[in-house]
């Protein structure tokens, strides 16, 4: 019998995971592995908005992943996944293509834009090294800019950011930390930088604790952010948004939109004639498509539904990562021959940073704020790498300084 062919799409949490842990698992020969992504790195997307605020530098938040890959056990391949023949058991990549036996299917997410006139055009998002250096490079452009045009233009002093979810506040938070030392390197009055935050719903972080989304808020006010809630993003323009709030429409000049108004999975999927929920694959319990015995699905590209409330878990790296450790053991149990498990999540909480030394989250029934809130921000995320790469990983690459 010839060797099963295991082919992994993405390098994300779900798929770099499960690549690490077949390849503790798998005995020599068991499985021809390959890995394929469109770069050679691996990103911490959950660090993404850092980098796009320009807090810490790009190269912090990706790794190598030949760094973490047993290259005798793991074959990567650096390409790009244009469409997948299901019915075929074949991948179609920009340069080539591949078959496979058994198919892991983890290639994230894209921004939902729910038609919005304008958006995809003209508002920037946050979702890969690319795309978090753009917005930087940009931001700090309209600063330079400002005071070597002729004509003051507001605009270029004037940030929207769409979507006050956990992507959105993330990123004001280090906005706000960012945008008085941009003040201060270009001689620009901080009374003149708008930072604004435009949501639908009528509170930031809709869904979480009131206590908690009041401590987000006062602290960010005080920084300087103004929130515009209730309110929607009807339209972006070139040169800023049009919102409504009770239907009245106002428009504000902007420079830069940045939109973290929601996700959806990946548009690939839909394209290669899966059935798909926002480009999200309602998953089998081991985490299997529908009609599909040898292709799992993980990460943002999976649907799994709560059944205590009827709806689908949010997607997240903690639920991908999770996800991982049921997609290897399935994998190994269908070529060895076991017993496929069924994937039960459990939330470990949910931490948002605030900016420098600032968080707010949930751990159980516990509220955590301010430092320690922070401090277990960063614990979370050396505790990934150490589970992707051991120590040498969160040595290399950690959040080391916790308070
Ligand atoms: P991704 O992390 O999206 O990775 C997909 C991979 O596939 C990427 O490497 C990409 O390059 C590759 N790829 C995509 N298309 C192709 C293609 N066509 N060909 C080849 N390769 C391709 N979740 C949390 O649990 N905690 C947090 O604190 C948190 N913070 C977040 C902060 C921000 C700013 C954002 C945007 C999200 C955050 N999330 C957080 C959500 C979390 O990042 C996602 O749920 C998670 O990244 C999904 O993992 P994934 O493995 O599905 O895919
Ligand atoms: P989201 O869907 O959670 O939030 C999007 C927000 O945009 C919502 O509050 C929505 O009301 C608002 N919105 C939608 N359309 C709008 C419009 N036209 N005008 C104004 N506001 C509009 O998306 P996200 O914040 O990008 O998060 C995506 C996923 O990543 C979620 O599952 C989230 O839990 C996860 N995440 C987790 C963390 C964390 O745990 N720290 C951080 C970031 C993201």
């Amino acid at each position: 019998m010839s060797t099963p062919k295991i082919v992994i799409l993405g390098a994300g949490y779900g798929g770099m995971m499960t690549a690490t842990r077949l390849q503790k698992q798998m005995g020599a020969n068991e499985a021809e592995v390959t890995l394929v992504n469109k770069h050679n790195y691996h990103y911490q997307t959950t660090w993404l908005h850092e980098p796009a605020a320009g807090t810490l530098h790009h190269d912090r938040t990706r790794i190598a992943i030949e760094d973490v890959i047993d290259k005798n056990k793991v074959k990567f391949v650096q390409d790009t996944v244009v469409e997948i023949k299901k019915d075929e058991q074949k991948v179609i990549l920009k340069n080539g293509e591949l078959t496979y036996d058994y198919l892991v299917i983890g290639l994230g997410f894209e921004p939902e834009t729910f038609g919005i006139k304008g958006l995809k055009e003209n508002a920037f998002s946050i979702r890969s090294v690319n795309s978090v250096r753009k917005i930087r490079e940009h931001i700090e452009y309209q600063f330079a800019s400002y005071n070597n045009d002729k004509e003051k233009q507001e605009e270029r002093l004037t940030f929207i950011v769409g979507g006050a979810g956990f992507s959105g506040i993330e990123f004001i938070g280090e906005l706000a930390d960012r945008v008085p030392e941009l003040c201060h390197e270009f001689d620009i009055d901080r009374e003149k930088v708008r930072v604004i935050n435009v949501e639908a719903a009528p509170t930031i972080l809709p869904g979480f604790d009131q206590e908690l989304v009041d401590y987000a808020k006062t602290l960010l006010e005080s920084k300087g952010i103004e929130f515009k809630l209730g309110t929607m993003i009807k339209e972006c323009k070139e040169d800023g948004v049009v919102l409504s709030k009770d239907d009245q429409l106002e428009e504000i000049k902007a420079n830069t939109v940045v939109w973290t108004g929601g996700v959806r999975g990946n548009s690939i999927l839909e394209k290669s004639g899966f059935e798909a929920m926002r480009g999200r694959i309602k998953v089998e319990k081991d985490l299997r498509a529908p009609g599909f015995d040898n292709v799992f699905v993980v990460g943002d590209c999976a649907l799994i539904i709560n059944e205590e409330i009827d709806r689908p878990y949010p997607p997240t790296a903690q639920i991908a990562i999770q996800q991982s450790y049921t997609c290897s053991h399935n994998l190994l149990a269908l070529i060895r021959g076991g017993h496929l498990e069924s994937f039960n999540y459990s939330s470990k909480g949910t931490v948002a940073s605030l900016g420098k030394g600032e968080a707010i989250g949930k751990v159980g029934n516990k509220h955590l704020y301010g430092g320690t809130a922070s401090a277990m921000k960063k614990i979370i995320d050396n505790r990934y790498l150490f589970l992707l790469g051991g120590p040498s990983l969160v040595l290399k690459k950690g959040k080391l300084k916790l308070f």
